[in-house]
């Protein structure tokens, strides 16, 4: 068995250092228990806070231990009536090439409807997170605009095509000019880039109307330029803060709470900050239906950014950060 385990906390930025490779004996199932091989790890942005020991909605992974995630493996031993060796279940291995698993806490894929990794990607958490947020919270209306950043990852592409659905206009926000080539292609009705010099303005030039629905990816300097554009009500689903992860302390500057608040106030906001389990008892059902049918139509495209190999997990972690991935990243580990 490899596994990639926590050896340091990072400081800032994660280091190739921060992360340890290590063989150990395969593990043996118990009774109620599969033995699984993993093929896909799924990298996503909440592992930097599992590195980290500040407070948050989940405890950290202990230093030592297997890195956190989000799997698609073969059931290679089977212990429990309901599995057979050769099944392709969704699991939450963590970065290892096997692992020991209660059946309880697995779910079977069925490989006929969609490429096995799907389960990670457009029909799992992250898509999952873009469609409960956006429509529980965002509740975007025809007509209206709706903007979100990280656009071409997995949250914000499925934030985007289903505003569209919905019949508003999706505005998406990106690094670069092939990842807003990327939007067109989805459908998006306008796509700017966050590192051109001239951002705040090109993304008001986009928004003739204000926006109405901002579904919050990253925080930092795109926040600062959205703000300003929220029309009376708009609504502000917090998903995630993806340009704070690797602060080190609070930006420089003075403090701007109090105009944030008062912007809140006479604009009559809605800000609310959501972790996509919450929702998944009422919509997750609903979700599946609707996604894997506007996949199968058409409506909704999607891009993978597939790294090969368990030991590049580190590297390709790191780059996320960054925004070096172009759609949603995972690992490769093992053949099917
Ligand atoms: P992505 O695949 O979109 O990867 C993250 C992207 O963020 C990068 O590719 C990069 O894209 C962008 N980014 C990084 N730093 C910055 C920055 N400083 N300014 C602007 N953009 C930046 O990730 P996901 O789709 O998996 O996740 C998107 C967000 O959703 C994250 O914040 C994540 O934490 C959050 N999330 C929240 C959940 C919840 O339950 N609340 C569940 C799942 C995800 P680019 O090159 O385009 O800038």
């Amino acid at each position: 068995n490899t596994r990639i385990v926590l050896a340091s906390r990072p400081v800032g930025e994660p280091q190739p250092s921060d992360f340890r490779i290590e063989s150990a004996p395969l593990p043996v199932p118990g009774e109620g228990q599969l033995l699984l091989e993993t093929r896909y790890l799924s990298l996503d942005p909440y592992m930097r806070g599992r590195m980290s020991d500040a407070e948050s909605y989940a405890d950290p992974v202990a230093l030592g231990h297997v890195m956190v995630g989000g799997t698609v493996c073969t059931v290679i031993e089977s212990r429990d009536p309901g599995y057979s060796s050769g099944d392709v279940v969704l699991s939450f291995s963590g970065w290892q090439s096997h692992s020991v698993a209660d059946a309880k806490h697995v779910r079977k894929i069925d490989p006929s409807l969609a490429p096995v990794e799907t389960a990670l990607g457009v029909l799992g958490m992250p898509g999952f997170t873009g469609y409960a947020g956006l429509l529980r919270i965002g509740k975007p209306q025809p007509g209206e605009t709706v903007v979100v950043a990280a656009a071409t990852g997995p949250v914000g592409s499925a934030v985007g095509q289903i505003a569209r659905i919905k019949g508003a206009r999706a505005v998406g926000i990106a690094g670069g000019p092939e990842k807003c080539a990327y939007l067109h292609e989805l459908g998006f009705d306008a796509a700017i880039d966050h590192r051109a010099p001239d951002f705040a303005d090109q993304l008001a030039a986009a928004v003739p109307n204000g926006i109405d629905v901002y579904f919050e990816n990253v925080g930092g300097q795109v926040w600062d330029a959205v703000l300003p554009l929220l029309n009376t009500y708009a609504r502000v689903p917090v998903c995630g803060l993806i340009a704070n992860y690797n602060l080190t302390s609070a930006p420089a500057g003075p403090d701007r709470a109090p105009a944030l608040m008062s912007r809140i106030l006479t604009k009559s906001l809605t800000v609310r900050g959501f972790i996509q389990s919450e929702f998944v008892k009422e919509s997750f059902a609903d979700f599946m239906l609707d996604m894997s049918g506007w996949v199968r139509d058409g409506k909704v495209g999607y891009r993978e950014d597939i790294v090969d190999g368990l030991t590049n997990a580190p590297e390709a972690f790191i780059g996320l950060l960054r925004g070096k991935n172009f759609g949603k990243l995972l690992v490769k580990v093992a053949d099917a």
